[in-house]
């Protein structure tokens, strides 16, 4: 009797509601139009069509005030069971952190997209067991089988962006092929991508670093309450990914929208209390900056810009030793 009613509320309150406000735990299961759903644990829904080619995983929620990205799982999830589209892929749709996401923040003890790389020394924190718990999962749904693998972990920026949709691309070793990745960005229209130098220990890292998973980091716009995203500018994304897990065969060409590409030129690693940046607060991600100009102050000492950088992603409020900023260039290919 429990499926029957996990399955008639998931039928009212949907993969969200079901997430947020009802406590079934553990796994259920249950099969509509030919697929067989495997709810895990709340946030974590496995789809398996009756046939497939690939595997992907589409992720959001990692930090729990970006709502866009959840609103948008939640959106695929109802599409799919309203027949919207035809699934010809096996999927996770993941909401990864549900009590950051009924507190409002974007995290409760640490930044959950710091701790997947196994290693990572127990902290006690709330995320930790929250990354360990993902990690399990996801090698579960990578494990065995042929086809593509696919990770598009989706979070909404904390400021501003030249781009309203750009992409982080993890550095693996050996690489992995670009090709795919860019076709997917090109078809969602995601305007740049920056390509990583090192690892990074986020949640694409870890699908790309541990499974050879075409994977992504992809920021949508920027942080709002739920209600009060618009899903007008995330639509041409969010179309991709229907088109990545539909039963057409999905192309590898490079669609006609560039996606402009950057890399890693600096870290600025914040080595001291006294660091500093001298813009304001609100400089927007991809804000190019003149040679030479001071962007950042530690002892008193000025941090200058080099020719063609650009700033992403500055936070001056980090533990010490920890990124405060990267300065990106643009490349070619
Ligand atoms: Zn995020």
């Amino acid at each position: 009797m429990q499926t029957a009613s996990f399955v008639e509320q998931f039928h009212a309150l949907g993969f969200l509601g079901i997430t947020l406000n009802t406590t079934f735990s553990s796994p259920q299961y249950f099969s509509l139009d030919g697929c067989d759903f495997v709810y895990h644990q709340p946030g974590i829904l496995e789809v398996i069509p009756l046939h497939w080619s690939q595997r992907v995983v589409i992720s959001s929620g990692i930090h729990g005030d970006e709502t866009a990205p959840i609103e948008m799982v939640n959106q695929l999830v109802s599409e799919l069971i309203q027949g919207k589209y035809q699934l010809g892929a096996r999927v996770l749709f993941i909401i990864a952190h549900p009590q950051a996401i009924q507190a409002g923040k974007r995290f409760i003890d640490t930044n959950l997209n710091r701790l997947f790389e196994r290693e990572v020394d127990d902290d006690g924190s709330l995320e930790f067991n929250i990354a360990r718990q993902l990690d399990s999962v996801v090698s579960n749904f990578f494990f065995e089988g042929e086809g593509l693998k696919w990770h598009l972990d989706v979070h909404s920026a904390i400021r501003d962006s030249k781009y309203f949709a750009f992409a982080v691309r993890p550095f693996t070793e050996p690489e992995i092929a670009k090709q795919p990745l860019m076709s997917l960005l090109s078809k969602g229209r995601v305007s740049a991508v920056l390509h990583s130098q090192s690892p990074s220990s986020t949640f694409s890292w870890y699908s790309a670093h541990y499974h050879q998973a075409n994977a992504l980091t992809v920021e949508l716009g920027r942080v709002a309450r739920f209600g009060e995203n618009n899903h007008q500018e995330i639509k041409s994304f969010k179309a991709a990914l229907v088109a990545l897990l539909n039963d057409a065969p999905f192309s590898l060409e490079q669609g006609s929208f560039k996606v402009k590409q950057y890399r890693v030129n600096r870290v600025l690693n914040k080595q001291d209390d006294s660091f500093r940046f001298v813009f304001p607060a609100s400089t927007a991600n991809f804000t190019l900056f003149d040679g030479g100009e001071v962007i950042a102050y530690e002892h008193e000492q000025p941090i200058s810009s080099q020719i063609g950088e650009r700033l992403i992603f500055p936070n001056a409020n980090v533990p010490i030793g920890q990124r405060a900023a990267l300065l990106v260039v643009e490349v070619d290919n």
